[in-house]
Order: C-alpha cells, then structure tokens, then sequence
C-alpha cells in the first residue's frame, strides 16, 4: 500500500464526520438547546417515532415529548431551585410498559444582581397590596401550569423584541440591597412602544395589570411551554385567542416593577421556569446582546 492510499482512507473518513457533525447540528436546531443545569434544559431521548408517542412525567408534572428526527424526545424543564445529581423521568409506552431513566443536573452559579428602586413600596409593598400580590400569584401559577396536549410544539423562538438583553436569567437580586426571588427570565431593553410579537404559536391564555410585573400576557405554546410577557404598555391580544409566531400581542411599557421601559420574557416548562435563550438561536442571541 503506498502513502497515497493511507491517506484517503481518513480523507473519507473526515469527510464523513463532517457531514455527521453537519447533520446533527441541524437536527439539535429544532429542539431548545441542551444545558442541564438549575434554570436550564435536559433532553432525554426515547424511542423511535415509528412507535406511538410515550407519555413522560417527572414527579406528578407532566414533561413534553416531541420528534426529533428519528426519536421521541422528552423536553424537561429543571427549575432554579433543582438540586443537582441524578434525576429520574418515568415513561409511560402505549403499550402499557413503564420504564425511569436517570439524568445528571450539573451546578451552574449564577451571578448577583443589585438593583435600586425609587418606589419603596415596590421593595415592601403595604398590607393591602399582599392580597393582590396572592391573587396575581395564584393566576401567574394556574397559567404557568397549563397543559396542552399538541403532537407538534414550536420550541425554536424567534426574539419577542429587537433590543438589548439589560437583564439575563438567574441573576440572585438584592432590590435595595434587600434579597429577593432570583430572576426567573430575560429583559430586553426597548424604546416604550415597540411591538412585542409572539415568539412562537400559541393560545393567549392569561393577560392582566400585576403589582410587580405590570401589564402582562400569558401565551400556551402546548404540552406545558409557556412564555410570560411583563412591564408592557399595551396588551393587543385578548385570553382565548390564538397566535402565530410574529404577530403583535403587546408593546413595551415600563408598568410594574421597573427602572426604565423593558420587555421581561419568561419561559416555563412543566411548570419550571427556564432561561428563554436556550430557545434562541447563536446568531438572534448576539444580535440581542449590549454593544458595550
Ligand atoms: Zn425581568
């Protein structure tokens, strides 16, 4: 065998990695990207899609499953407050069987944030204000908690909002140096008024005026994604109707608990909130990101 000949082998052989590499790219595009740590996404994949789509559940929350290419893929949200190790998801076949497979949560640190508000009562609300705040909460939970069952869920978002991320997820904030709830979403920083369109499909389920968060809009995106607009200036659509990704549901404000006009995104799966960029693409993630 000469030189030649040994070297075409791997030639081909790299050439076929690429491809691979190529491939698998594209098809980690249509689902969130992967990042199993508190606040973030883990991907357990199942079995194939020739098979009726299984039913996953972690604890009694019910976990999203959808296609990815060959293979049924349960989507599970890990809320902020995971512990990390080893976690068990329970699969239910069509066919009756059960089977638990176990994921690793790794740590992640997120950093602090410090804030200052002007309106004291936005740090301490008055007595009054608390029933209010409980109301908004239990409507926040009811929304966050929705279940749709859709065979096809849209879970790569296009932005809400053209602007700057002034805030990113996770951040332990201190609001007058008093702590306070970690940031459970992302801000993007807008002039008030700009549109603010729907990420992906949906039902609008939920809108309202809340203490803390504003004027807000619930939208169901199906099997338990859900995305939470907050501070807006407007509220364009009405609870019940359906969305398509890009139509205008609201425009930024600064309403709620704010220091300037911004759009606070939240995203939530099986009840967890999760950090809404794992949903972006690299290049909308850096067309977002401050110029400084
Ligand atoms: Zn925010």
């Amino acid at each position: 065998m000469s030189c030649r000949e040994d070297l075409i082998v791997p030639k081909y052989l790299f050439i076929l990695i690429c491809i691979s590499v190529v491939f698998l790219s594209q098809n980690a595009f249509a689902i969130p990207r992967q990042l199993s740590v508190p606040g973030g996404i883990a991907v357990v994949p199942l079995e194939s899609v020739s098979k009726p789509r299984p039913k996953a559940t972690m604890g009694d929350k019910p976990v999203m499953v959808i296609a990815d290419q060959k293979h049924w893929v349960a989507i599970v949200g890990l809320a902020l407050s995971t512990k990390t190790g080893f976690k068990q998801l329970s699969v239910d076949y069509p066919q009756g069987n059960n089977i638990k497979l176990s994921f690793e949560v790794k740590d992640k640190k997120y950093a602090e944030q410090h804030i200052t508000l002007k309106n004291k009562r936005m740090v301490n609300p008055y007595k009054n204000d608390l029933t209010r705040i409980r109301e908004e909460q239990k409507l926040s939970r009811n929304a966050f908690a929705t279940w749709r069952d859709l065979d096809a869920v849209e879970t790569r978002f296009i932005t809400p909002v053209n602007g700057i991320l002034s805030g990113t997820f996770g951040k332990r904030r201190f609001f007058n140096e008093e702590p306070r709830k970690p940031h459970s979403g992302i801000d993007i920083a807008a002039a008030q008024g700009t549109p603010v369109v729907a990420p992906a499909s949906g039902v609008v389920i939920e809108t309202g005026n809340y203490f803390f968060n504003g004027n807000t809009v619930f939208v169901d995106h199906g099997q338990g994604l859900v995305s939470m607009f907050c501070h807006l200036e407007t509220i364009d659509v009405n609870k019940g109707m359906t969305v398509n990704t890009g139509d205008t549901i609201a425009t930024v404000g600064k309403t709620g608990r704010v220091t300037g006009p911004h759009l606070h995104w939240s995203v939530s799966l099986n009840d967890s909130r999760v950090d809404p960029l794992l949903f972006l693409d690299e290049k909308t993630i850096t067309a977002l990101k401050s110029p400084d």
